[in-house]
């Protein structure tokens, strides 16, 4: 069973049990309806019990039909529609789930909370379908009605997000963000570079210009840590003619989101190369051991280039500092033994690629069950996730 499979089912247990709880409640207080129900409702009732132990025993379909004929009896009770539509649409019956909510919202007599209710799961359904236009639709109408509306702001915010209008999904974020009071910056940090890269692609604009820079601006500010933003805002400043301030845009990475530093070292080369001093792209990658420390995928990225262009000795370096920050990175250590072979330096290479392959097979898996796929070091003769008899294998 599935997650959102199972939100459906959660949704309408609690549902089944809220009304439950409450109709004990009344029994209790009311010896009138008792004696009323158990007389003439005791059959009504007894569609629910059904529906709840074919739900809690997972068979959906049983208790789908105990749960509508319920419904039909007891047509007063909107949470039962409510957690109905949810359900068809959690098994994606989207056809059933509109026509049940479309249902409940033609109701004269709904109150305002179950119509938003209502509103907002047919949305959801329309959404859910691919119906954009009908579920923007169906979103603004609940936020008309509640503007606060959390789940409405979520979803309409997610949908402009799904069709690239980015500027109402900034809005959107905006006001979700009010809601909440939980910022979401790396949202609105790429929604914003989205919003500068939509500038550069209208027609007679250059990669250059300054609104779509704003955006790229804006986007750093927001959220440092913004590779794409600094990428972006540094090549228009190349285009422009301005690589001292290039490279100091791809340099900020280096400190506000060290792990992926190693992806601006092409257009940081170039940004130097543009600037005469190709020399300073060395100098400062070799003193860039802060940045080494925290990501193995530049050690090689720069280990790389170091043995492109001849200097041996200084990529062995670069990889055996790498080594020492990340020993278990393979992507290092291949190209360590490699350079140390080339460097004539058997005994060291040798050395380094036997202690790996101890290392590995320490942690090697043994075994998995042919029928689950769970791993183990040794073999279990009962499955501990599928708990079937000997369907371990040796891998
Ligand atoms: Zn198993």
């Amino acid at each position: 069973m599935d997650f959102p499979h199972l939100a459906g089912w959660s949704a309408l247990v609690v549902t089944l049990g809220a009304i439950i709880f409450g109709a004990g409640r009344r029994l209790g207080r009311e010896e009138s309806t008792q004696r009323r129900l158990r007389d003439d409702g005791g059959q009504d009732s007894a569609f629910y019990w059904r529906g709840l132990n074919f739900l809690l025993a997972d068979e959906p379909d049983k208790a789908i039909e105990e749960l509508v004929k319920f419904v039909r009896i007891h047509s007063e009770t909107v949470e039962i529609y409510l957690s109905l539509g949810r359900l068809f649409r959690a098994r994606g019956e989207v056809g059933r789930a509109i026509r049940i909510h479309q249902t409940l919202i033609a109701r004269p007599n709904l109150s305002d909370e179950h119509r938003t209710a209502a509103l907002h799961a047919l949305a959801e359904d329309f959404r859910q379908g691919g119906f954009v236009d009908r579920a923007v639709d169906a979103y603004r109408q609940v936020l008309h009605v509640d503007p606060d509306h959390r789940a409405a702001l979520a979803g309409l915010q997610a949908m402009h997000e799904n069709e690239g209008r980015w500027d109402m999904a900034l809005e959107l974020l905006k006001r979700l963000e009010a809601v909440t009071g939980t910022p979401d910056p790396r949202r609105e940090a790429h929604i914003r570079v989205r919003m500068g890269l939509e500038v550069q692609s209208s027609p007679a604009v250059s990669v250059g210009d300054a609104r779509a820079m704003d955006h790229f601006r804006a986007a750093i500010r927001v959220f440092p840590g913004c590779v794409e933003a600094h990428r972006l805002l540094g090549e228009a400043l190349l285009v422009l003619g301005r690589p001292e301030e290039a490279i100091q845009t791809f340099e900020a990475v280096k400190s506000a989101r060290p792990s992926h530093f190693f992806m601006l070292l092409d257009p940081l080369r170039r940004a130097h190369l543009q600037a005469g001093d190709e020399e300073g792209f060395f100098r400062g990658m070799q003193g860039s051991v802060a940045a080494l420390a925290s990501s193995a995928r530049l050690v090689t990225h720069w280990a790389a280039w170091l043995e492109k262009d001849g200097f041996l000795d200084e990529a062995l370096e670069v990889l055996t500092i790498g080594m020492a920050y990340h020993p278990r990175s393979l992507a290092i250590v291949s190209p360590l033994i490699t350079l140390l072979a080339r460097r004539e330096r058997c005994q060291e290479a040798l050395e380094i690629a036997r202690r790996r392959m101890d290392e590995l097979l320490a942690v090697q898996i043994a075994f998995q069950c042919a029928r689950c796929g769970f791993k183990a070091q040794d073999i279990y003769w009962k499955c501990p996730q599928c708990h079937q008899w000997d369907t371990m294998e040796p891998l």
